[in-house]
């Protein structure tokens, strides 16, 4: 008996196992602690074959890439269209590789925000314009369940983006149905994903003031820059009309100033869940092999902080050739901006190891659970139980 997925706990919910089940029992869907999460529904169907074993990274120690494969080379990057590099949250480098490739004839697998169901959730773009969706970080756990389901394993070629955990698995899934040669895999410096309850307890705050939300964007340089761009912009149906992705590319990328965004924020409690490790998957934090240099991507993009590029403010990407698939695809690109640097310029200041709930967690994940209202004084009080909790760790050292 080779067994299936529901041997499996807390993993990276990237999906692949459902995409690769030839019975298709398997369905992706929110746990309770707002991770996604493999279920079988009609285990009476499983085959025991173990394909879903097998493709998923989190059922195995080593990565899909092995380091025989990897010849790492990384560069400072940007479109030189600045437009595209305005919108984009770093230089645009992950856009302008979806868009050279799509006119190439590839299509291009990313990541949207979908308003109806409220939240990120990966899809197909079949032409350039489709493909702006894409564009800009959501910093959520993405749902890939459809779109990982439609891609055909032969006869078309698709660049795929993800999360390094849902680009490992997939990339076994390819090898395992001897697929590769039509895939480009590009992933990203991932700090981690926050859960999806803080995400909808965010969307609850808000929306008594801007109604159903019709449009969230995570970053923004128009204000302040890159360097300070974390800024929440959210429209609802009280303040805008919804973004028509059907729009040309020209209204979209150029004429529009931005994504419209009638609802700016800094600094916000989003923010506070996030970059403060408040409520980040287990998977995270105890399983995650991807950090610095190990991906098994063919392609590694990020914001190239650090000291190099500190004075500039519309954006540099990092981007890293982990393979020689990897490679071709960077020197043929036209239109981008392209400076070699080592790794540990292109990659000054990412995390070497993976993050670490802070100690309020359980008391955050309870509260999220239950579907409290997190607001500003419940941070407040977070903050200051946080504080108490370093100092007696203090204490006790
Ligand atoms: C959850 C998360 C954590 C990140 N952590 C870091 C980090 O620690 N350090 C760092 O340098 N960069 C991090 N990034 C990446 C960074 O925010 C930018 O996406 C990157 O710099 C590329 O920007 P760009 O301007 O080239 O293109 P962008 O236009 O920003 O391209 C973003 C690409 O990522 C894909 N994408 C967006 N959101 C998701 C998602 N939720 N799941 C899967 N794919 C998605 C889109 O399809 C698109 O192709 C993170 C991104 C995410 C989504
Ligand atoms: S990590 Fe991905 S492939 Fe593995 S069980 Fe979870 S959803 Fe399925
Ligand atoms: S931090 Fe690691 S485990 Fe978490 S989403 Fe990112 S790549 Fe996956």
């Amino acid at each position: 008996m080779k067994g299936n997925i529901t041997q499996i706990h807390d993993c990276y919910g990237c999906g692949v196992c459902a995409a690769s089940c030839s019975k298709k029992i398997i369905k992706i869907r929110l746990n309770k602690n707002g991770f996604y999460q493999p279920y079988i529904d009609e285990p009476d169907k499983c085959s025991d074959c173990g394909i879903c074993l097998d493709v998923c990274a989190f059922n195995h120690k080593e990565r899909a890439l092995k380091p025989e494969e990897i010849n790492i080379r990384s560069w400072a990057a940007w479109s030189n269209d600045e437009k595209v590099r305005r919108k984009c949250s770093s230089g645009g480098i992950g856009f302008e590789i979806g868009k050279q490739l799509i006119e190439q004839g590839y299509q291009a697998v990313g990541c949207r925000y979908d308003i109806r169901e409220q939240r990120a959730e990966h899809y197909i773009a079949t032409t350039v314009e489709e493909f702006i969706a894409s564009i800009g970080s959501k910093y959520i756990q993405s749902y890939t369940e459809t779109a990982f389901n439609q891609i055909k394993r032969r006869g078309q070629k698709y660049l795929v983006t993800g999360t390094p955990c849902q680009i490992d698995s997939f990339r076994r899934m390819i090898r395992k149905f001897r697929c590769k040669e039509n895939f480009i895999l590009m992933d990203f410096y991932c700090h981690c994903v926050p859960s999806m309850l803080a995400w909808k307890a965010y969307i609850k705050m808000l929306e008594p003031k801007i109604g159903k939300v019709t449009y969230a964007s995570w970053r923004n340089k128009f204000e302040y820059g890159w360097h300070d761009s974390w800024l929440m912009g959210m429209d609802g149906e009280k303040t805008s009309k919804p973004v028509d992705w059907h729009d040309s590319y020209n209204l979209l990328i150029r004429e529009k100033k931005t994504f419209i965004q009638s609802l700016r924020s800094k600094g916000d409690l989003f923010y506070k869940f996030f970059l403060g490790d408040m409520c980040l998957g287990p998977q995270c934090q105890n399983s995650c092999k991807y950090k610095y240099d190990k991906s098994s991507a063919d392609i590694r993009i990020g914001d190239l902080w650090g000291d190099t590029y500190k004075d500039d403010q519309k954006g540099v990407s990092a981007l890293v050739a982990f393979t020689e698939k990897g490679y071709d695809v960077v020197e043929n690109l036209t239109n981008v901006s392209l400076i070699e640097h080592p790794l540990e310029i292109v990659a000054e200041g990412q995390m070497k190891t993976n993050a670490r709930a802070i100690d309020t967690y359980p008391l955050v994940m309870y509260a999220l659970r239950r579907g409290m209202p997190i607001d500003g004084v419940i941070f407040k009080l977070l903050d200051i139980l946080q504080m108490v909790c370093t100092k007696l760790r203090l204490m006790i050292k």
